[in-house]
């Protein structure tokens, strides 16, 4: 267990109504009679609370893009951690939009030295996530915010849900299983979800564990701390009667998991009970298994066929890569029809276009003259662009001689239908669209590639560390003019693989080749002191090493 002040995420829980019914949710979704919606008191009250705190500050749900004041909330966060500095590249349209998602949460690390020793004790020097983070299934609600939300959060954690994904029963007492007190407690101790995960924040106060937060709300419990500043402060000892929600609780047990998309939840005859005593809405519909325990073993029928796992492994597998998070051939976020639209200058046009946006699709192809060869030639390149890429509502697209944008976007929501009416042609409208978000459609590869200017033209770059967070520093390396010449990885299993068109090797190689590289990057954003001593002790001169918070 350990502190609040010590977790990369504080979560505050706006909603638990959601529009899918996984399996084994962590919200316990649909086996509430009435939902709930924070209001935008508590919402302030719980931002402000965090102040000082380290980490990411969440907004969750539920999913929490259905709550009606949704808006509201984003615009008090902003007020709170101001606009985001670095270049929007979300603004351009996505081929790999996963991909610049986890890039935006590696910009998002900022390094915290000096702190008061609240922060993060990750051996990373406290280069962390910071600012707000947002968790959503990309629902129906989710494209509607496209725009705001990529103006505002550092991070965002999402999951579609289309593509599997496995959830270990969280409605699941240790007392069913039979497990004494005198291995509880070290189980409870190591709960992968308290150690890894969050605290929370709801309606009813803040709790130690983003679980223990869902449970009061499921079973109208006491209620948590008070929503003060500093609440976040308390340290294990302090947690007292909030640890009786671990006692109903199934994470720190060893179970199995099932596939969400199987929309079952697994329960223990005491949490069986317990949800009939509040007529779960899901139980009553049948989607809840009766998990048959006889002398502490789960029967193996009771077991979904699907996933075994090790509940105290440190980090819970529950998906197998983080891009199968989303589906990209099969999304809401895809344009999937517009309307045409071409009205001639003049006095009119402003009315005119008032009048188009409110019978148009969403997303609007405006011609700039009525030509059949150009509405051909604009049709097929905007048809080949919406079938590949995810567009930004907010953005104003600009190609020769058409234009292509949502009638959602929150310039045109500025400008509003008076001054609209007012307009004589598009290039009127454009003058009042946020400068940043007006996007010629050319070179989109070359827009969105992510370059640093720290990368020096030329130099020779080695990239120690091969996952996700390597690949994107070899990105920057090639995007900015450096030259990567080969990749360490200390997995003998990746030896000799590919990466980027250059060799990995083991730390071994380069005692014969020290003289072939500029540079070494660490490419990884938590383990980097560690990653910078095995380098050290390679032979490698501290004056070559950058640290992926250096690039
Ligand atoms: S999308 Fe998330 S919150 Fe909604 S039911 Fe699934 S796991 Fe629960
Ligand atoms: S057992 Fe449950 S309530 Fe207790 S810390 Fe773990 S996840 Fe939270």
């Amino acid at each position: 267990m350990r502190s609040p002040a010590d977790m990369q995420t504080i979560q505050i829980d706006i909603t638990n109504a959601c529009n899918k019914a996984c399996s084994n949710c962590t919200r316990f979704c649909g086996n509430h009679k009435k939902c709930f919606f924070m209001d935008f008191d508590t919402f302030k009250r719980a931002v402000d609370s965090l102040e000082g705190y380290n980490g990411v500050t969440g907004v969750m749900g539920g999913e929490p893009t259905l709550h009606p004041e949704f808006e509201r909330f984003v615009l008090y966060l902003r007020e709170k951690f101001g606009e985001r500095k670095e270049t929007n590249r979300m603004i351009y349209p996505q081929k790999e939009f996963i991909k610049e998602i986890r890039r935006r949460e590696f910009e998002s690390h900022v390094l915290r030295e000096g702190e008061d020793g609240t922060g993060r004790d990750c051996g990373c020097g406290n280069f962390k996530m910071y600012g707000p983070g947002l968790w959503s299934n990309m629902g129906d609600t989710y494209p509607k915010y496209y725009e705001l939300i990529q103006d505002s959060f550092n991070v965002q954690f999402l999951n579609d849900h289309i593509n599997a994904s496995y959830h270990q029963p969280g409605l699941f007492s240790r007392k069913d299983l039979g497990i004494p007190d005198e291995e509880w407690i070290p189980m409870r101790e190591k709960c992968w979800i308290q150690n890894e995960w969050s605290a929370t924040i709801t309606p009813k106060g803040a709790f130690f564990c983003e679980i223990a937060g869902a449970l009061d709300m499921l079973f109208d419990g006491p209620g948590g701390w008070e929503i003060e500043p500093g609440w976040w402060k308390r340290k294990p000892e302090d947690f007292g009667g909030q640890l009786h929600w671990c006692e109903i609780c199934g994470f720190a047990l060893d179970t199995f998991m099932r596939d969400a998309g199987e929309e079952v939840d697994d329960v223990s005859p005491t949490l069986y009970e317990m949800l009939k005593k509040i007529d779960s809405p899901r139980l009553k519909k049948g989607h809840t298994n009766l998990v048959k325990i006889e002398n502490g073993v789960i029967s193996k029928e009771s077991k979904a066929p699907t996933k075994g796992f090790a509940a105290v492994s440190v980090a819970q597998p529950y998906i197998e890569h983080y891009e199968d998070r989303f589906n990209a051939s099969n999304s809401h976020l895809l344009v999937h029809k517009y309307s045409t639209v071409h009205i001639p200058e003049g006095d009119d046009f402003g009315v005119a276009l008032n009048k188009a946006l409110a019978e148009a699709d969403a997303w609007i192809l405006f011609f700039d003259n009525g030509d059949r060869a150009l509405g051909e030639r604009a049709k097929a390149e905007i048809d080949g662009l919406i079938s590949k890429y995810i567009l930004n509502p907010g953005t104003l697209h600009l190609a020769e001689g058409y234009r292509f944008f949502s009638k959602n976007a929150l310039s045109l929501r500025k400008l509003g239908f008076d001054r609209i009416a007012h307009s004589r042609s598009f290039d009127d409208i454009q003058k009042a669209w946020q400068k940043e978000k007006v996007v010629p459609l050319g070179d989109i590869g070359e827009l969105t590639k992510w370059k640093r200017e720290s990368i020096i033209p030329g130099k020779r770059y080695v990239i120690w560390g091969t996952g996700l967070s390597g690949s994107f520093i070899a990105d920057a390396v090639e995007h900015s003019g450096g030259k990567l010449v080969f990749a360490i990885d200390i997995d003998p299993s990746k030896d000799g693989n590919d990466f980027y068109g250059y060799v990995t090797h083991q730390p071994s190689y380069l005692n014969e080749h020290m003289d072939d590289f500029d540079y070494m990057i660490i490419g990884h954003y938590s383990r980097f002191e560690e990653i910078h001593q095995q380098a050290l002790e390679a032979g490698v001169e501290d004056s070559k090493i950058l640290r992926p918070y250096e690039i």
